[in-house]
């Protein structure tokens, strides 16, 4: 039997791998993508890391990535399909991980380490034109637009980096937000604003993504008057904030409403021996920085677990 499985691999996961590691525990990281970094390998810059100022985040993720493989972390890559509660030979509380291979690991303790995913939209057309000019994604699909109009939905940290990386590629870009404020950071707010062919229009959401075989217009409405209009974009990037990713857990431990693992500092869940690092934890500021802190903490919490289990 294991002494921890880590799932994801994250800057919260990669960070909890290589203090485990550390801590001479026996332990494997399950990673579902086939890569490990998580988020931030599509993040064109990361400008808030400590030390690292301008780096762009496939290096970081690579980075954090290499740090584990130096301290010999094993990985498996396979996705998790369901967690069970079971006792050890000593009657103590562990859990069975299964994965989809069919492979099933025992373990004393697991650290959530799963993230987020991509929120989506809920507007006509939406799924139809994913892939084709429907993205969630700019630093990946961006380069496919040059030189065309694009838009952008959202009025977050995200959709404004998007905006700027598009600035660079298209000829215009939209940002079409439901309110005129925005959760965005006020330095990336300024830059928007002194960017001549991005243009924010508020109080307006997309009911429908229209197109022939791509897309080509999105129809829009605004939401204090009613009034409609079409707008013609051959992208739309949608950038509305992330899903926790919590369905193997969800039976184990309690969520909040917005369905994010309560747990505190600790990280300790409502699950003696399940631990929650990252984005996937309710906390009031999801960055890197706060998802690797978690990784160390988690790591101490199963130590101190493990050592009076
Ligand atoms: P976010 O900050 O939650 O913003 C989501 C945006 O989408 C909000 O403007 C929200 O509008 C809008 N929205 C949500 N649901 C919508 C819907 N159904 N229709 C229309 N609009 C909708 O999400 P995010 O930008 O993805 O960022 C996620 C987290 O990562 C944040 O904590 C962010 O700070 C962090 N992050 C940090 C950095 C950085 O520091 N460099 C970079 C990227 C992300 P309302 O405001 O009206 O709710």
């Amino acid at each position: 039997m294991r002494d921890l499985v880590i799932i994801g691999s994250g800057p919260a996961g990669l960070s909890a791998a290589i203090y485990a590691k550390r801590a001479k525990l026996d332990v494997v990281v399950i990673e579902k993508a086939g890569y490990s970094g998580g988020q931030i390998i599509t993040t064109e810059r990361v400008d808030n890391y400590l030390g690292l100022p301008e780096i762009d985040g496939f290096s970081l993720g690579n980075r954090f990535r290499e740090h584990a493989d130096k301290l010999e972390a094993e990985f498996i890559d396979d996705e998790v399909l369901k967690i069970e509660e079971i006792t050890d030979s000593e009657g103590k509380k562990a859990y069975k991980v299964m994965l989809d291979k069919g492979e099933a690991i025992e373990t004393k303790t697991i650290i959530a380490a799963t993230g987020a995913s991509h929120r989506k939209l809920g507007a006509a057309g939406e799924e139809e034109f994913m892939g084709m000019g429907v993205s969630y994604c700019a630093t990946c699909d961006g380069a496919f637009f040059r030189n065309k109009v694009t838009a952008v939905a959202g009025g977050g940290d995200v959709a404004f980096e998007d905006a700027l990386h598009l600035s660079s590629l298209c000829e215009k870009v939209y940002i079409i937000h439901r309110r005129d404020e925005f959760r965005a950071a006020v330095n990336i707010q300024q830059k928007v604003k002194e960017t001549a062919n991005i243009e924010i229009l508020p109080f307006y959401e997309i009911k429908e993504i229209k197109g022939d075989k791509k897309v080509t217009s999105v129809q829009l409405v605004q939401n204090k008057t009613g009034e409609e209009k079409e707008l013609g974009v051959s992208a739309v990037f949608i950038a509305v904030g992330m899903n926790p990713q919590t369905d193997i857990f969800k039976d184990f431990v309690d969520l909040d409403e917005k369905g994010y693992v309560k747990a505190g500092e600790d990280c300790k869940t409502s699950s003696e021996g399940i631990y929650a690092a990252g984005d996937i934890r309710t906390k009031p500021l999801r960055q890197i920085v706060t998802a690797v802190a978690d990784g160390a903490t988690a790591v101490q919490s199963v130590e101190r677990y493990l050592h009076q289990r």
